[in-house]
Parts: C-alpha cells; sequence; structure tokens
C-alpha cells in the first residue's frame, strides 16, 4: 500500500533517530508535497541550510538554479520541485567540505517518502550518493555523469554537486555544460510546462 505524505510529515519532522551523531542536532531539511513533478535526490544539508532550515537556500542552490533555468519561486514551489536528500539532517564537517549523509537515514525514510510522491516525472540525482542510491550501482560520479543520455531516457538524470568548490569538475569537463545542461533545461522546461501530459 503506498504511504502517504500527510502522515509522514509530521514523523519525518520529529526523527531524532540518529541525533546523537549530528553535530547541531536533529532538524530535517526537505521540500515535499504530493503535487511535486520533480524530485531533487541530493545529498545532505550544509551549515545554512541547517540554519536556515531551507534546502539549497545557499551558494549551491544559487548554481542549481542556474542549471536549471528557474527562479526561486520555481524552486522552492513544492508543486514543482520536491527536494529530498539522502541524509535529512546536517552531518557535520569534514577535514574538505562536509560529511555523507547519515546512513540511518535513507533506509528508514527513502522508500516510503518516494512511493507516497505520485507525480515525479524527473530524478535530479545530485552526488555520490544520491547517484548509488538512485541508479543501484557503485561508480565515480564522472562514470555516472557521462551516461547522462540513458539516465535521462529513463527520467532519471545524474548530476554532479552544484558546490562552488566543485567547479573544476566541470571545468576539466566541457560537455558538461554544452550537453548536459541545456538538456538538463529542456527537461526541466518540459516538465514545468503547463501543458505537460499528466
Ligand atoms: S538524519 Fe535522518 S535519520 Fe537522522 S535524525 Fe535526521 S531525519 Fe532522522
Amino acid at each position: 500500500m503506498a504511504s502517504s505524505l500527510a502522515r509522514l510529515l509530521p514523523e519525518l519532522r520529529a526523527c531524532k533517530a540518529c541525533e546523537p551523531a549530528l553535530p547541531l542536532g536533529a532538524r530535517p531539511v526537505f521540500q515535499l508535497d504530493r503535487r511535486a513533478r520533480i524530485l531533487i535526490a541530493s545529498q545532505a544539508p550544509g551549515r545554512v541550510a541547517h540554519a536556515r532550515g531551507r534546502p539549497f537556500d545557499d551558494a549551491s542552490g544559487d548554481r542549481l538554479r542556474a542549471w536549471l533555468g528557474v527562479s526561486r519561486e520555481t524552486f522552492y514551489d513544492p508543486a514543482c520541485f520536491a527536494i529530498f536528500p539522502m541524509g535529512l539532517c546536517f552531518p557535520g564537517k569534514a577535514a574538505s567540505g562536509d560529511l555523507p549523509p547519515r546512513p540511518e537515514c535513507a533506509p528508514r525514510w527513502r522508500r516510503q517518502v518516494l512511493d507516497a510522491l505520485p507525480d515525479i516525472r524527473l530524478t535530479l540525482a545530485i552526488g555520490q550518493h544520491a547517484l548509488a542510491w538512485h541508479l543501484q550501482r557503485r561508480a565515480s560520479v564522472a562514470d555516472m555523469v557521462t551516461a547522462w543520455r540513458e539516465g535521462l531516457d529513463r527520467g532519471l538524470l545524474p548530476l554532479p554537486h552544484p558546490s562552488p568548490r566543485n567547479q573544476n569538475w566541470g571545468r576539466q569537463r566541457p560537455w558538461f555544460e554544452a550537453e548536459v545542461l541545456p538538456a538538463l533545461r529542456a527537461a526541466v522546461a518540459a516538465v514545468l510546462s503547463p501543458r505537460a501530459p499528466a
């Protein structure tokens, strides 16, 4: 039986399952609405998203919105985008960047929440952990993004993390900006078009 998002949301917001391991405590950050048409499957909120309680309200989000070709208003319209990271709470800092998403989170929540989003037509899997879960295989981010055309045919586009600290990734792979980003913008525009078939 499909999960009800209305039932899940209060449970998600109250989750403290791995709080002892979270340096700033549990504060699940996500955007979910059963009308959403595009799923952003990301990694975990950073410190700014944790403080603001809003996903991608930072420099990574600005870069992601530019990739998608959408305004902040559209990005934060829950009837357009669901934003559901692999780990819902800020996991803490590592020597470089943030720690990986907490491993307790996806097994606990991911399948039942995705089952409660009936209208998703395009999934954007961002970064190593979301790619591994959604593509069900282990490979480098570069290898998985290189296969973007096959993914897009199935409604699942693999992407690197849009963090500004990751800019070299794109500079070393000019095909990403030349080929993947135009295809990404076209796919997003098609899904969000008022004339898109249900
Ligand atoms: S990271 Fe996930 S499992 Fe851990 S407290 Fe936050 S919502 Fe719960």
